[in-house]
């Protein structure tokens, strides 16, 4: 750990200093931030030198887990040869070539052409771009509205705050921005009542297809979604949505945005959450696992519909960040798919890891504070009931996930909580015997939760 400081003073200087993501900054100052001050494999390690099972991936970004020097070694290989150069006026370096180049090859055959961004908001805001600037070359510049989901998450900009459908969000930045509208999210557990999980999905699919009618198709450019929603709590669509939604997209031309900033690079099992489900996007929008989190790299995958409109009917696209195709970045990511690909990690997902995941996550829902345990691939829900029969949320909803997360970090787990939904999305590396583990502290946690319950602590 560091030397100089106790941990005690390094959160005294951080609660003097640090604007801290999506925090209450009052409140962080008197529970003291957590320090983590090294990790290694799937554990992270506080100043004091308590272990924790990262049940995350970080921010669900560390694919090959902590601690890869191959990473390491590539981005001090590429310091040293060139730090810094950028893809504007007509220059180019290396690593980003050779990232495009292994981008094209792993993706789903539509997509060989890549725009490199320094995160998955930015990603976002340059698909949002891309999807204006198509209608307009193909001279319909009227269709811009693009359609999101109630509960999405694409990000923090203002593009990517408005394109997601987090009200809090939104309430806070006057969004969402003009042009964009939402329809509601494929939430079963929430919102199926009677219906079966297949006749929800098509119920919530379709009402893509009322929204576009409602503002007149000649006006819609895109919908965007998450192939699953991370961030709103692992929404997991049933089977019958995605194909629905494709449909919807095809019959009225509009352009499918696949943000697959959580899913692509293996999170599902497949390569990219739109092949777990069977879609075909026009645009991909990617960050996170992209580099392993080990630096922030993001991209939008162009697929050929867009890049040949771009490319044959445009001339220059005047969109662009300082750090696109970082060459440091791109070195890391280019070395973290080599890994993914030399170790065959997604294969270990869906062979290994996550077969054994869900069937041992299944089990949670036994327990008597759990109304569902759900996942897919190496992600994970368990929804925190009052009652399961009749159906009873907790009031006010987050209070018990909240203390569900504290009890899973006292139990040497990280867990996250989205109001009373756990979430789990543990680095694609994952051994068996860790998911062993995983399940073993998420017991004892929701134990511990529910003892508490009882007793009336909270
Ligand atoms: C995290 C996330 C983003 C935003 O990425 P940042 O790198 O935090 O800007 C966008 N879309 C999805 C689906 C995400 O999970």
């Amino acid at each position: 750990m560091a030397q100089d400081r106790t941990p005690a003073q390094w959160q005294a200087l951080d609660a003097a200093h640090l604007l801290h993501p999506f925090s209450n900054t009052r409140q962080l100052a008197e529970r003291g931030t957590r320090l983590i001050t090294r990790a290694e494999g799937v554990y992270l390690y506080e100043a004091d030198g308590r272990q924790l099972l990262d049940g995350m991936s970080g921010l669900w970004c560390v694919a090959l887990g902590y601690g890869r020097r191959e990473l390491s070694e590539a981005a001090a290989k590429q310091m040293n040869e060139l730090p810094y150069y950028n893809s504007f006026f007509q220059c180019t370096t290396t690593p980003a070539i050779e990232l495009a180049a292994e981008l094209a090859k792993v993706t789903p055959p539509q997509f060989s052409r890549v725009f490199f961004t320094g995160s998955g908001s930015e990603s976002v805001d340059t698909a949002m771009r891309l999807v204006r600037r198509y209608w307009q070359l193909e001279g319909q510049p009227q269709r811009n509205i693009i359609i999101g989901r109630t509960n999405g998450y694409h990000g923090s900009s203002i593009a990517g705050a408005s394109l997601g459908g987090m009200a809090f969000m939104h309430e806070q930045g006057l969004l969402p921005q003009p042009g964009i509208a939402h329809i509601g999210q494929p939430y079963a557990f929430e919102r199926a009542g009677t219906l079966s999980d297949a006749d929800f999905g098509l119920a919530a699919a379709r009402e893509l297809e009322t929204r576009i009618l409602q503002l007149g198709p000649e006006r819609v450019a895109a919908f965007i979604g998450e192939p699953v929603q991370g961030a709103g709590g692992v929404i997991i669509p049933p089977d019958s949505y995605w194909p629905e939604i494709q449909r919807i997209c095809d019959r009225y031309g509009i352009l499918l945005v696949s943000d697959e900033v959580i899913c692509g690079f293996g999170r599902t099992g497949q390569w990219f959450g739109c092949q777990h489900y069977g879609t075909r996007p026009d645009l991909m929008t990617i960050a996170k696992a992209l580099s392993s989190g080990y630096l922030p790299i993001g991209g939008v995958m162009v697929g050929d519909r867009v890049a040949a409109t771009l490319i044959d009917k445009g001339d220059d696209f005047a969109h662009g960040y300082t750090y696109s195709g970082h060459p440091v970045c791109c070195a890391v990511a280019l070395e973290n798919l080599r890994i993914l690909q030399r170790e065959h990690v997604v294969d270990h997902v869906r062979e290994v890891a996550a077969p054994y995941l869900q069937a041992r996550w299944a089990e949670l829902a036994q327990h008597p504070l759990v109304g569902q345990a759900r996942g897919v691939g190496l992600l994970g829900a368990l929804e925190l009931v009052r009652s399961k029969q009749p159906r009873q949320w907790f009031e006010p909803r987050g209070k018990v996930g909240e203390r569900c997360r504290d009890n899973a970090i006292a139990n040497g787990l990280v867990m996250r909580a989205t109001a009373d939904t756990m979430i789990i999305a543990p680095p694609l590396v994952i051994t068996t015997a860790q998911i062993d583990e995983l399940i073993a502290k998420a017991w004892r946690t929701l134990d511990q939760t529910h003892e508490q319950l009882r007793s009336g602590i909270f």
